[in-house]
């Protein structure tokens, strides 16, 4: 069975998130460690958190997803902010251990010009500081659409910063992951609309596909390479969309590949609570057709055309 759900807000609670996901076909979900924009936490609600545990137990959930705030930066040029984000992950970690057993996604952060290494240097000069040998949570790099200085547009750049935290402390050998954004790949320039097979080739050689531990599963506003990070709802961009290029038969391939079945994939999908019903329904009973091919599979030939077409191929054929 897929396990699938969507990003919720934890306004109301740990137990209410639980519980929506519950009803709207959620067997997992996503929800910001504290205000996206930064900011104070709440005290954690003990009784609150316990609900959500036997909740999860219960209803058979996969792993949770958590989500950093996007206002971190770990390579930011200013070092109060530096200090700002390292403070606060190590935090928000120390309140996810009351979860044992989850993930926690963050954005690697801008280089704001400093340049790439520079970048990679300071991210994992940051993740040495937040990170604990044997923690219950695995923190995960997400792939970025590489808009302006973003850090983690390419595999390349996710595993040079793992290579520089691992090789700064083995201890924290297996410690971070990476959550795989389908819009931002995409926006990045990989091809996953015709060549699914060969980016999580690439990714397994580059980074290697035991780190892979969650999906986002986006459409995009915008075609291969854009850049531009823009997630439109399931079926509605360049993915999901006959109209635009891709299809079904893309959705059907990443819910069914077998590097990616079995991960928790989370939507954020620009939608509210009954459209995330729907693209959750829809795609596991997509993710079910797994024996027969789903109707609208482009033959290879077209497969092949569209591919020559394709102007993004660039960081796959480097
Ligand atoms: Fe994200
Ligand atoms: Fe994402
Ligand atoms: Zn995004």
């Amino acid at each position: 069975m897929l396990t699938i759900g969507c990003h919720l807000s934890v306004s109301k609670g740990y137990a209410a998130m639980g519980k929506t996901a519950c009803s709207i076909g959620a067997n997992t979900f996503a929800f910001f460690t504290r205000n996206p924009r930064g900011g104070t936490v709440r005290a954690l609600n003990e009784d609150d958190v316990a609900a959500l545990r036997t909740l999860l137990d219960e209803h058979g959930f996969g792993q949770l997803v958590a989500h950093a705030p996007y206002t971190y930066n770990l390579c930011s040029a200013k070092e109060d902010a530096r200090a700002f984000a390292i403070a606060s992950m190590r935090e928000d970690l120390e309140r996810m251990a009351a979860l044992p057993g989850q993930l926690y996604n963050f954005h690697p952060g801008s280089h704001v010009g400093q340049g790439a290494d520079r970048g990679a240097a300071l991210i994992a000069e940051g993740l040495c500081q937040v990170l604990q040998a044997g923690a219950p949570t695995r923190v995960l790099l997400e792939t970025m659409a590489g808009k302006g200085t973003e850090m983690g547009r390419s595999f390349e750049e996710l595993a040079h910063i793992i290579e520089l935290v691992e090789r700064a402390r083995p201890e924290l050998e297996g410690a971070l992951g990476v959550c795989m954004d389908t819009c931002h790949v995409s926006d990045a320039g990989y091809d996953i609309i015709h060549d699914l097979d060969g980016v999580l080739a690439h990714f397994d050689e580059v980074v290697g596909l035991e780190r892979l531990c969650a999906v986002h599963l986006n459409d995009s506003k915008n075609p291969c390479g854009a850049h531009k990070d823009r997630h439109a709802c399931i079926g509605e961009g360049y993915l999901g969309s006959e109209a635009l290029g891709g299809g079904e038969d893309v959705l059907y391939r990443i819910v069914t590949h077998p590097a990616l079945k079995d991960l928790p994939f989370i939507l954020e999908t620009p939608n509210e609570l009954d459209g995330y019903a729907r693209e959750i329904a829809y795609l596991r009973k997509l993710a079910e057709t797994a024996d027969g091919a789903p109707s609208g599979t482009p033959s290879s030939q077209s497969a092949v055309q569209e591919r020559r077409l394709c102007m993004c191929n660039r960081l796959l054929s480097q």
